[in-house]
């Protein structure tokens, strides 16, 4: 298919030329048949597809007045083809055998497997393939792991998809060079000691602080993740927010997984924090004594300041060996307030 002629054919709405190619538009992602009444795109945006397959394959969706689809499909054979790659599209990580999609178009198998390679230009198997490879790139260009994306994409197993990816000449590894960092999502809830911001990646928790507003908090999570792909997600985050949010209540010890990078001796700070129970406190000192090093309380003192998770590590619960609050991330009336309601003070 020659672009000029093409474009000859949409600017002279040719109607001859219906069902021999498609345009597609890119500021719409709709594409039509060359005759579409609508107005013409500017040249600049427009690309050409043998059919609306390929169109839809790229990310376009048919357009509602022309009706791209309905024309150049001379037979009920020719039909059911397009209806069987309608199928697979609409459901590519079912395990579509040619019977199941003949039965479905109503059409012998063999008649389907010649039809659907004459007009869509594949197998129903290779284009099924397809468009798993491109859920499986897809999902890895978001920052999935290798192993996630397998499993989104209706892989059996990692070694298969490596054998695909690798005869397409891109590695899972090339492509996730070019998503760097992860992909973390995030969402703010009101608390009664402020707007708490909870955020994870897809292994765990790895940021919950409390402020003033959900702005500063979201700037503050993107200063500390400055390579990380940041997704504001209301929905999906939020029983998993609540959860955390429902701590400061007291009402839940949470056991949510976290994904939380620390020095070797943090951790160890951080594991024995989460031992000690609600409603008591533990001073720097004591924290160092259990951990075997007792001149170290500063270190402790720092391992607390430091800690990324609020109240899922609860760095609240050390204070001064003087019973004084010491230091508190998120602000020290916040601390005193949340030990007054753990005492069942408040
Ligand atoms: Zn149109």
């Amino acid at each position: 298919m020659r672009a000029d002629k093409a474009w000859a054919a949409v600017e002279q709405r040719d109607s001859t030329r219906d069902g021999t190619f498609v345009y597609a538009v890119s500021s719409t992602r709709i594409y039509c048949r060359p005759s579409c009444p609508s107005r013409r795109p500017r040249r600049d945006r427009v690309s050409f597809f043998p059919s609306g397959i390929q169109a839809r394959a790229a990310g376009y969706r048919s357009c509602k007045r022309c009706r791209p689809d309905d024309i150049g499909l001379v037979n009920h054979a020719e039909r059911a083809a397009v209806r069987a790659a309608r199928l697979i599209e609409q459901a590519p990580l079912e395990p579509w055998t040619l019977a199941e999609l003949a039965r479905r178009v109503k059409v012998s198998p063999s008649h389907l497997q010649r039809t659907f390679a004459r007009v869509i230009g594949v197998s129903p198997r290779e284009y099924r393939d397809a468009l798993r490879r491109k859920r499986f790139t897809e999902r890895l260009h978001k920052g999935d792991t290798v192993s996630r994306a397998t499993y989104e994409a209706g892989y059996g197993a990692s070694s298969r998809v490596y054998e695909r990816t690798m005869h397409e000449g891109l590695s899972p590894a090339a492509v996730r060079r070019g998503a760097p960092g992860a992909t973390i999502r995030y969402t703010t809830v009101p608390t009664s000691l402020g707007t708490m911001l909870v955020a994870a990646t897809d292994k765990g928790v790895c940021s919950v602080t409390i402020g003033d507003d959900a702005g500063t908090l979201a700037q503050e999570l993107a200063a500390h993740f400055p390579k990380a792909e940041l997704t504001s997600d209301d929905h999906d985050m939020r029983a998993l927010a609540s959860s955390v949010a429902r701590m400061v209540e007291g009402d839940a010890t949470a056991d949510v997984p976290l994904d939380v990078k620390g020095t070797a001796f943090q951790w160890k700070v951080w594991r024995l924090l989460q031992r000690i129970p609600r409603g008591s406190t533990r001073s720097y000192a004591a924290v160092a004594e259990s951990l075997g090093q007792p001149t170290a309380a500063r270190a402790v003192a720092r391992a607390c300041a430091t800690n990324p998770v609020a109240l899922v590590i609860p760095c609240h619960r050390v204070v001064r060996g003087d019973g004084s609050m010491g230091g508190y991330r998120w602000g020290v009336s916040r601390k005193e307030r949340l030990l007054a309601r753990e005492r069942g003070e408040q």
